[in-house]
């Protein structure tokens, strides 16, 4: 057993931006999400409009079970999130606003 091992384990090529990931990645693809949908302190959730920070944003995968690239993911609270799951014709409060305008 080298001594690099557990390094090479943790920084290595790991990255893969297909996957949930670790930590930084969690962290950096919120970081993203407020900054692409907001001011980077705060954004809408892409399904009600509830103002989202670092803290209450989830990460909402477009396509249910797809990928964690960038141009799957969606800003969601945790309601929103957990309504949808992976129920391709939940409608979204907005949606459902837009509907009866
Ligand atoms: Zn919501």
């Amino acid at each position: 057993m080298s001594v690099n091992d557990k390094s090479y384990r943790q920084h290595g090529d790991g990255y893969a931006p297909d996957r949930r990931g670790n930590s930084t990645d969690r962290r950096r693809r919120k970081e993203w999400l407020l900054l692409v949908h907001g001011n980077g302190t705060s954004c809408p959730c892409t399904h009600c409009g509830r103002r989202l920070t670092f803290r209450t944003l989830e990460v909402d995968r477009i396509t249910p079970g797809g990928s964690y690239a960038r141009d799957n993911i969606q800003p969601a609270c945790r309601r929103c999130n957990a309504q949808r799951s992976d129920n391709p014709r939940w409608l979204s409060p907005l949606a459902a606003a837009a509907l009866n305008q």
